[in-house]
């Protein structure tokens, strides 16, 4: 029976319904083993195939070049925030990278990276977090162990629609929040993460993409865990994974691929997006979003009702009448307020029609 509630949530968020379906029918008994994959050795070879199958339909989705590396790690985006400067500063002597700052993530990633090195903001600094500064205008450093961005900024709905330009320089990107939304060419970047709950899966698991030469560089302070050497030597499997969330991505990656792969659903993720920024775009200033046209997220929709900063009455009441309709977690991040609507892979067409028509119906009534 299909669920009657609709999921706008920004992560944990949304995810196939017959992957749901799948992972209920199994979950007392994996495919005849007797045991639920809550239960079974991560060195069992069932638990290996599984983490096998999901590493190969990655593969297979991204294209990823055989020189790259795959570990399904723990410890968030969050984890990687440290772990990349912490295996990847030390790539050249001055310890320095090169960060471009355009939202919370990325605020954050630099911030943490400060610990282990030195941090340039390449770009001169925003005040509001609703655009990225044209290329123009940053001073790259040729000496950079890496340049970092975050690709979709989940918070502010900032996403970049072009690949940094680092001549040479190891180019590292947060995917969390639009990995396998659409195409992404591996063999431009040195690294890129994502954590799984969002577009590929629960939380509990962030996949690593790695350039297999840029191994081996770890600072010796680096936790264990952390250091990519050592979980790509060991498949992953150094310590426990995260078993039942990568068991998860890779029903959710199946299912990715039988709808097309990533083209498709980057064909469906932009008439989505389309659809909502359509509204706001024609509501003569009833909705708001304050991010830049070519830069607007097609996964986080970030918008104010009423006027530019928004009118919380108005916005409260917008949030109330869709819950009302089935339709959750709307509300935007607690620092930026408003409404956010997250329309990732797993969002269907109808779902954001009937959010559309909410938005309409929401307009015609105030104006
Ligand atoms: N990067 C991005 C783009 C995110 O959206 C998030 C979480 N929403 C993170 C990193 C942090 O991930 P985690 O909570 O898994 O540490």
């Amino acid at each position: 029976k299909q669920k009657q509630i609709i999921n706008f949530g920004a992560g944990p968020a949304k995810l196939p319904q017959s992957v749901l379906i799948q992972a209920q029918k199994e979950l007392l008994d994996y495919n005849g083993v007797g045991v639920s994959v809550l239960e079974m050795s991560h060195r069992s070879s069932d638990f290996i195939k599984i983490i096998n199958k999901t590493e190969n339909i990655l593969r297979e989705l991204l294209n990823i070049p055989t020189n790259y590396k795959v570990m399904f790690l723990q410890g968030g985006g969050t984890g990687q925030f440290s772990a990349v400067p912490l295996n990847l500063i030390g790539l050249k002597e001055d310890r320095c990278a090169d960060y471009l700052v355009t939202g919370t993530w990325s605020q954050k990633a630099a911030e943490e990276a400060e610990k282990y090195g030195k941090v340039n903001i390449v770009h001169p600094k925003l005040d509001t977090y609703t655009k990225i500064p044209d290329p123009s205008s940053w001073t790259l450093n040729p000496s950079a162990s890496y340049v970092y961005y975050c690709c979709n900024e989940t918070v502010h709905g900032v996403e970049y629609n072009f690949i940094p330009e680092t001549n040479g320089v190891v180019l590292v990107s947060d995917m969390s929040s639009n990995f396998l939304s659409r195409p992404v060419d591996v063999s431009k970047f040195g690294l890129i993460f994502a954590g799984a709950q969002k577009n590929v899966g629960c939380a509990g698991v962030t996949v690593v993409i790695v350039r297999e030469d840029l191994l081996g560089h770890a600072l010796k302070e680096c936790p264990i865990v952390l250091d990519y050497k050592v979980q790509v030597k060991s498949n992953s499997l150094y310590n426990t994974p995260p078993c039942y969330s990568i068991y998860i991505m890779g029903m959710v990656l199946e299912w990715i691929k039988n709808n097309g792969g990533s083209a498709a659903m980057e064909t469906l993720n932009k008439q989505k997006s389309s659809m909502i920024y359509d509204i706001i775009n024609n509501s003569n200033g009833f909705y708001v979003c304050p991010v830049d046209v070519d830069c607007r997220s097609h996964m986080n929709v970030p918008f104010r009702i009423g006027k530019k900063e928004g009118d919380e009455t108005l916005e409260k009441e917008f949030l109330d009448g869709a819950s009302k309709r089935g339709m959750i977690s709307l509300k935007g991040h607690r620092s930026v307020g408003g409404i956010r609507a997250s329309l990732y892979n797993a969002v269907t067409l109808e779902d954001t029609e009937a959010l559309a028509d909410y938005m309409k119906e929401f307009l015609k009534e105030h104006v």
